[in-house]
């Protein structure tokens, strides 16, 4: 099939490359120029994700995938055309549409022929409306708008769109654009769920939100340990196998939740909420617990070290998750805003965030290594469970250390060993 992919970030670029991958023609688009540019003449890929540099080049190579930043050319060459571009948070919180907007004037501009158009965008209940009427203004021939909402998490995105857990459509009943998109994921052999497309638009919101009230569910349980003395990590272990929360549960707690998704889409839903004249009380609750558990991480820098002014202070992780580079409303964002206020030193080391990150804290000194990072510190805080900080020499650390305190905000170690080193140990509910 012959496709266009408006909107070369993290989905863009990924499930551009995957279909390609599976055997189609792809043509992904970007407005940003340079990016464009890199990725045609140089090969670089824009974002940290594994395993995608390779399928880039090979499907780029095999002519499969193309890249450009002209919308018209893509547009008119292709049957299906996807809308992946970004869709922030605005100052009320909703979901700003106005790329999104953009996009669908240029589809209705370029429209040549019957097509399908696909948004995979996350977008309010509502929008392949509006993306419908925006490309009748300029088109009174055949279309239809379909929706298609991503659940591919960064750090393991190539994997996600290769074996999803589920493929949602949502579409008109009669439209034939629906057995096209089919026939577009079958070889993937995942389960495929048709609706139409406000419940499609839906479902991607309702996921994300209820992930993300897990999270601040267990961090409420892991506030409730800490103040009992129970440990938070067995208890869900303990929940887990409960076959009605499950293995894969997101009941783990730590220093609250980031990234470009679910703190967005957490404010886009109880936005959605508000104009339909629901108070939807358990989401707010959901966000106030995640900032106050960000916030909680510095109480326990301070348990620890006490006055934070001229304290050196290690950090360890910065994106806000491991495997990924991304920064978008990372818990590190308002740890070091804090920290940085109150007058510390910092040094800190991510395996790849630091490039994003020097752009919000120029004055952070930035390190090559972990190791780098504790040297004559007064206490270390993890804020990113990255592989490598799980498996450092903990002796080596206490060593290069000016005392050995750490707050670890993922719970990466254990309490008793942590304790046996000598290291005085803070972590989450435990
Ligand atoms: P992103 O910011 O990484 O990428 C968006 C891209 O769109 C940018 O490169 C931008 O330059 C480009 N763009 C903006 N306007 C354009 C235009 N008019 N024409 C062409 N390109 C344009 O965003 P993302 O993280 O890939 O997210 C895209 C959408 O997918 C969002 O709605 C997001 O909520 C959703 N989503 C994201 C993830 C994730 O993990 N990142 C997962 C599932 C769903």
């Amino acid at each position: 099939m012959k496709l266009a992919v408006i909107g070369t970030g993290y989905v863009g670029l990924v499930t551009g490359t995957i279909f390609a991958e599976l055997g189609n023609d792809v043509i992904t688009v970007d407005i940003d120029k340079e990016k464009i540019r890199k990725l045609k003449e140089e090969g670089v890929i824009p974002i940290y994700e594994p395993g995608l540099e390779e399928l880039v080049h090979r499907n780029a190579k095999d002519g499969r995938l193309t890249f450009t930043t002209n919308t018209g050319e893509a547009v008119r060459a292709s049957d299906i055309i996807f809308i992946a571009v970004g869709t922030p948070s605005d100052k009320d919180g909703q979901a700003d549409l106005q790329y999104v907007r953009a996009v669908a004037e240029e589809i209705g501009k370029h429209m040549n022929g019957s097509k399908v158009i696909v948004n995979k965008s996350t977008v309010p209940v509502g929008t392949g409306d509006i993306v419908h009427d925006i490309i009748r203004k300029y088109y009174d021939g055949e279309f239809e708008v379909v929706s298609n909402p991503e659940f591919l998490r960064e750090g393991s995105a190539v994997q996600d769109c290769l074996h999803p857990d589920r493929v949602v459509i949502g579409s008109t009943n009669n439209g034939r654009a629906k057995s096209i998109i089919q026939e577009l994921y079958k070889p993937l052999d995942c389960p495929i769920i048709f609706t139409d497309v406000k419940s499609a638009e839906m479902i991607k919101y309702a996921s994300n939100s209820f992930l993300a009230a897990s999270i601040s569910f267990m961090n409420s349980v892991a506030n409730i340990c800490e103040r009992v003395g129970a440990d938070v990590e067995m208890v869900s272990e303990g929940m887990r196998y409960d076959k009605r929360i499950g293995k894969h549960a997101f009941v783990s707690a730590g220093a609250g939740y980031g990234g470009s998704c679910f703190p967005k889409d957490v404010k886009a839903l109880i936005r959605i909420a508000t104009l339909a004249k629901y108070d939807f009380s358990i989401l707010k609750a959901v966000e106030e617990v995640n900032e106050s558990q960000k916030q909680s991480v510095v109480d326990k820098l301070r348990s620890l070290v006490g006055d934070i002014r001229g304290k050196r202070i290690g950090v360890w992780g910065l994106a806000f998750k491991p495997k990924t580079d991304d920064m978008r409303d990372a818990v590190s964002l308002v740890v070091l805003e804090e920290l940085t206020q109150e007058g510390a030193e910092i040094v800190a080391f991510d395996p790849v965030a630091e490039t994003e990150c020097a752009k919000h804290f120029p004055n952070v000194e930035y390190v090559k290594s972990a190791y780098d990072a504790v040297e004559n510190v007064d206490v270390v805080l993890l804020l990113t469970e990255w592989d490598e900080f799980c498996q450092i020499d903990l002796a080596k650390v206490k060593s290069l250390m000016k005392s050995p305190k750490m707050v670890d905000g993922r719970n990466v170690f254990s309490p008793e060993k942590m304790r046996s080193l000598g290291f005085e140990y803070v972590s989450i509910g435990r």
